[in-house]
């Protein structure tokens, strides 16, 4: 590895040429609130790792608790069982802001925020630990919920596996801007633009087996239909944090 950059590591991580980004490099930042809120803004994630050679790449839901993030899954998959052991793990959140259309198919591109972060992810043994990450599994997304839930069985507990991995490393891209031509290309008579991509909530659909009576509780009213989904899990986030403080 090449020699680090030095940043402040109160509020960067540390860049080596793991995490440096070297393409569009102006689009980077190590700092720990950037990267963080790419993270917070989401709930699904793709954890990367190599078995026996063979790069795999696993969707998840996922959460983080300061430098430390979590996921969680069944104890007989394969991604699971093999991490029992520690292994190198690299957990990557996307956005998609904008899909950017030039005056050239090569300056075509598309807006977005995206993090990756390093680390080396290990199983949850420590029942404590364990117990309260399987609350934390709802809470962070629904603050205060799993309080008023039927409690989780021995034998659901048994099935269910947590994996944490404390952040080692991480980097940011964000490209937020508009169209990116060749400065000859702004004459030609082709349209460009920004067309700007959001997911934004829906109605919410309670069951239809609800026993009556029973109205939706606050954390559904943080998901309210037209908000962003970036925003909700923002929100949640925020809730979530201030509850563990
Ligand atoms: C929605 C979306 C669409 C994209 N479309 C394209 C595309 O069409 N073509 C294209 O070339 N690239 C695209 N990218 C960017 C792509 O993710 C890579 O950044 C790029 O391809 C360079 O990869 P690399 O491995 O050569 O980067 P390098 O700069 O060699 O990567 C070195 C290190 O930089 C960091 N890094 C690199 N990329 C990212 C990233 N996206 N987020 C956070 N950290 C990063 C990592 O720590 C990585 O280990 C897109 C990204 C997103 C999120």
């Amino acid at each position: 590895m090449s020699a680090e950059r030095q940043l402040d590591p109160s509020t960067s991580y540390p860049v080596t040429d793991r995490n440096r980004v070297k393409r569009l490099h102006e689009r980077a930042s190590y700092d720990r609130a950037a990267v963080h809120a790419i993270l917070d803004a989401a709930l699904l994630c793709h954890v990367a790792y190599v078995i026996d050679g063979q790069p795999y790449c696993t969707p998840t839901l996922f959460w983080r608790e300061g430098d430390r993030l979590y996921w969680h899954g069944s104890s007989a998959s394969r991604m699971l069982r093999h991490l029992k052991a520690g292994m190198p793990a690299c957990l990557t959140v996307s956005h998609l802001d904008g899909l950017v259309l030039a005056r050239s198919g090569f300056n075509h591109s598309a807006n977005y925020r995206a993090a990756m972060c390093f680390g080396t992810a290990r199983i949850i043994d420590d029942a404590e630990e364990k117990a309260a990450a399987m609350r934390a599994v709802v809470d962070r997304f629904y603050p205060d919920r799993s309080a008023g839930l039927r409690p989780i069985t021995t034998q659901e507990a048994k099935a269910t596996t947590i994996i944490g991995m404390e952040i080692e490393q991480a980097s940011a891209k964000v490209r937020a801007k508009g169209v990116g031509d060749d400065e000859a290309d702004f004459a030609l008579p082709i349209w460009a633009g920004v067309i700007p991509v959001k997911t934004v909530l829906g109605e919410v659909e309670p069951c239809p087996r609800l026993v009556p009576g029973v109205a939706a509780p606050p954390e559904v009213d943080l998901y309210a239909p037209g908000k962003t989904l970036d925003q909700c899990l923002l929100d949640a986030q925020r809730e979530y944090e201030e509850d563990l403080a």
